[in-house]
């Protein structure tokens, strides 16, 4: 086993999980099977009762690890599938130490820092490397272990200790350590200043690490005498000096890492074997021509977003990738416009008439509308507000998790009648408790207590959009978290007007995919489609979503979906044509082989 150490310099927030998840990609590119571990030094054992505000998205994983964001960009770019235990933090490292304790093993000894919590961090780290995180479960050869902060932090000193220990245990060819560091601009000067880069390594260096590539992350690429500077006083070659400006899209990133040589440096300083650095022919290319197509895009689309915590795009960070995944899928830009969905309620007009007319014009002026996920009362009337004009208007519409919940609220109240329509999570008392709680995941504890994880949708019909986008299979499989559910005492009711829930868990209990008759794309989700979103394979729902929003729904359908192997729809004002080439026939993410696109001119037909 290989262990790549990604740590970060000067400050966070410079895209040290995508550097690291796009070194992985092009390691896996070259046929190495990497897999990844993200360490947060926090107390809390998990990103559970994070506020997104503070921390951004929680990301939900298939075994119902509930974890830092990152853990997404590794799932994204690597098309792996990882476990709770990826995402270490110090709450988990202390918790397992001190079970321990208690339980007698550190018998007659004083438990401390050092050698006990590194010794725990390294075991942890050894253990959880060789778990098999893609489809055919082999064991990889590399894993990239990021670690959250900047060198220097005293949250991370237990690990920065561990690792300097375990780059002996593990033995030098087997270890390296990659920094990723900040190269600022100051416009006074117009100069690129590397001393914020020398003092982290300096600092680094003096606990015990040593860097084998530095990325210099800056506005633009760093000049050859920068690159030198590094080199000279970071005590590195040039050429393990590594320049990551700021780029067109995320998809750019593998691609600049490689022309600087960092794969082929790290297999010759990780001594990796001969057969594994098998390049395929067509090294990357998938990756460059969706870097090249998503550069090329001409038309846009106009999705509102109308959320809770828009202030922080982290905070719905996998809906935005999903959004984006699908959106170069149908050959559109996305321009995302973000709604504060309190802003659109009444009691806005009188506070601040400028915003609640501006969040109006936002919303109707939109081509989609998503409601995402959420919790707490505050926004939701927006909410349902938004979705009454989708529904009204003929708007697509996307609603998950909280979203399905208001537009079932927004349904009951103005089609079934009942006006007080809500979910007991709001209003507790309501007359109408259309969304009401689950009692076994309502237990008053807050933290991985709520219905979490990848579980199965059966499709009670065939007369079903989200079915065909899925392929026409039976069943699919998303990740949940939430606690509340559709009162399954109403659906009889709903469905009697066109509300049909058409996917349901397999006890046929709790209502997980909702359509609305007579409407253009109206679809609720219970899961979060978003967090198994691929580049290369897009969430079927979103897929949908943006379809109906380009104005390519109808000729997708008319063309059947995707029964045919090579399924072709296309542009109707750009000369590029998107060929979608099924694996084995189906969207569903369960399919392993999923969607290529491929951009290449051809016949232009209108949808
Ligand atoms: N608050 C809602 C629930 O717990 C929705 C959760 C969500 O959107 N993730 O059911």
């Amino acid at each position: 086993m290989k262990y790549i150490l990604v740590t970060g310099g000067v400050i966070s927030g410079i895209g040290k999980g995508v550097i690291a998840s796009s070194l992985g990609t092009i390691l896996k590119s070259s046929g190495v099977r990497v897999t990844s571990i993200k360490i947060d030094p926090y107390i809390n054992i998990d990103a559970g009762t994070f506020s997104p505000y503070e921390h951004g998205e929680v990301f939900v994983l298939n075994d119902g690890g509930e974890v830092d964001l990152d853990l997404g960009n590794y799932e994204r770019f690597l098309d792996i599938t990882l476990h709770r235990d990826n995402n270490i933090t110090t709450g988990k490292i202390y918790q397992t130490v001190i079970d321990r304790e208690r339980r007698g093993d550190y018998l007659g000894k004083t438990v401390q820092v050092v050698p006990h919590i590194t010794d725990a961090i390294q075991e942890w780290v050894e253990r959880v490397a060789k778990v098999p995180v893609d489809g055919d479960n082999a064991t990889p050869d590399i894993c990239i272990i990021e670690l959250g902060g900047t060198i220097g932090d005293i949250e991370g000193m237990p690990f920065v200790e561990a690792f300097r220990q375990f780059q002996f245990r593990v033995k030098r060819e087997n270890f390296c350590c990659v920094h990723v560091s900040l190269v600022p601009q100051p416009k006074a000067t117009g100069e690129q200043k590397t001393k914020p880069t020398q003092s982290s390594i300096r600092e680094l260096r003096g606990l015990g690490l040593s860097p084998d590539l530095i990325v210099c992350r800056s506005t633009v690429t760093i000049t050859d005498a920068v690159r030198e500077k590094v080199s000279l006083f970071c005590h590195v070659e040039p050429q393990q000096v590594m320049s990551i400006h700021d780029l067109s899209s995320i998809y750019r990133v593998p691609l600049l890492l490689e022309n600087q040589g960092a794969s082929a440096y790290i297999m010759r300083r990780l001594n990796l074997h001969p057969h594994l650095n098998m390049r395929p022919k067509k090294f990357m290319a998938d990756w460059k021509e969706l870097a090249d197509r998503y550069d090329r895009l001409l038309r846009e689309v106009t999705i509102a977003l109308v959320g809770k915590y828009t202030k922080l795009e982290d905070a719905y960070a996998s809906v935005i990738k999903a959004l984006q995944h699908s959106a170069l899928a149908v050959s559109h830009r996305l321009n995302l416009k973000y709604i504060e969905a309190a802003d659109l309620e009444m009691s806005m007009l009188a506070e601040d008439p400028c915003r609640y007319h501006e969040a109006w014009h936002q919303l109707v002026s939109a081509n989609g509308i998503l409601v995402p996920g959420g919790f707490g009362v505050r926004g939701t009337e927006g909410k349902v507000l938004a979705v009454n004009w989708a529904r009204t208007k003929k708007v697509p519409f996307l609603g998950v998790c909280l979203g399905l919940q208001c537009a079932a609220i927004e349904f009951a109240r103005n089609v079934l009648d009942m006006k007080e329509a809500n979910s007991t999570e709001f209003f507790p008392e309501t007359k109408h408790p259309v969304v009401i709680d689950m009692p076994e995941h309502n237990t008053g504890m807050m933290g991985g207590t709520m219905r979490l994880g990848l579980r199965k949708t059966l499709f009670k019909t065939d007369k079903s959009i989200m079915k065909k986008l899925y392929g026409n299979s039976d069943y699919v499989e998303e990740r949940h978290r939430h606690r509340y559910e559709i009162n399954p005492e109403l659906v009889e009711q709903f469905e009697a007007k066109g509300m049909r829930f058409v996917g349901r868990s397999e006890d046929g209990e709790r209502m997980e995919i909702l359509e609305l008759d007579d409407h253009p794309f109206f679809v609720g989700v219970q899961y979060h489609p978003e967090y198994i979103s691929r580049p290369m394979k897009p969430s079927p729902p979103y897929f949908g979503f943006l379809l109906a929003s380009s104005g390519k729904l109808q000729g997708f359908v008319n063309r059947g979906f995707r029964k045919s192997p090579n399924m072709e729809y296309s542009e109707s004002s750009d000369d590029e044509l998107c060929k979608i080439t099924e694996g084995n026939g189906a969207l569903s993410p369960s399919t392993a082989s999923g969607i290529k696109m491929r951009a290449s001119a051809g016949t232009v037909k209108g949808d």
